[in-house]
């Protein structure tokens, strides 16, 4: 059945000039893009991206890394891949969490690193499950910006000023 899953490129992947390659790494996995952008990510939705690790020792310093305050790179890229087992394929790719375990042929094995604070700059994220997954992509992404019908949706007004080309 296919699977949603949501891939950050973080800020150290992006300063590293990493995109094109781990975009390259995961084309291996013959999933679909079918969500893609740049996100300059506020202090509320790093916290609420890593809000399971609320109280660890680390976890200031994990939300300056995910906000680019550690690379001079406010942005992040954010894409949600979708097929057969997308999960699994992703997170295989991806390598573990800590890089100095991680496999030394993936992704973060290949690039991340540990500060001396203790943080795993690990380069990507990759949900870990289908709810989570659903939690993520819902928290990073509108509807109308993924180009497959994931999960249902409701109308509600809005009035609000946007943006136009000039
Ligand atoms: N992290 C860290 N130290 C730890 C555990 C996690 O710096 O001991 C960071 C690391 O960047 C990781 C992120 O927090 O990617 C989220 O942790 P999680 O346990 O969800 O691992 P992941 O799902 O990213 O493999
Ligand atoms: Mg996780």
């Amino acid at each position: 059945m296919n699977q949603a899953v949501l891939i950050l490129i973080k800020p150290d992947g992006l300063k590293k000039s990493l995109t094109g390659n781990i975009l390259t790494r995961l084309s291996e996995t013959k999933l679909e893009i079918i969500a893609a952008k740049m996100v300059r990510v506020s202090q509320e939705l790093a916290c609420e991206h890593y809000k399971h690790l609320k109280g660890k020792p680390f976890f200031n310093d994990l939300i300056k890394y995910l906000q680019g305050e550690l690379h001079d790179r406010k942005k992040v890229m954010a894409l949600v891949y979708w097929g057969p087992e997308a999960i699994k394929k992703c997170r295989e790719l991806a390598g573990a969490t800590n890089p100095e375990e991680a496999e030394s042929t993936s992704i973060r094995g290949s690039y991340g690193r540990i500060t001396t604070s203790g943080v795993y700059e690990n380069v990507i994220h990759v949900s870990s499950d289908v709810t989570e997954a659903e939690r993520e992509i819902k928290l990073w992404f509108n509807p109308e910006e993924i180009i497959v019908d994931l999960y249902s949706i409701k109308s509600v007004e809005e009035k609000k000023k946007l943006a136009v080309w000039a």
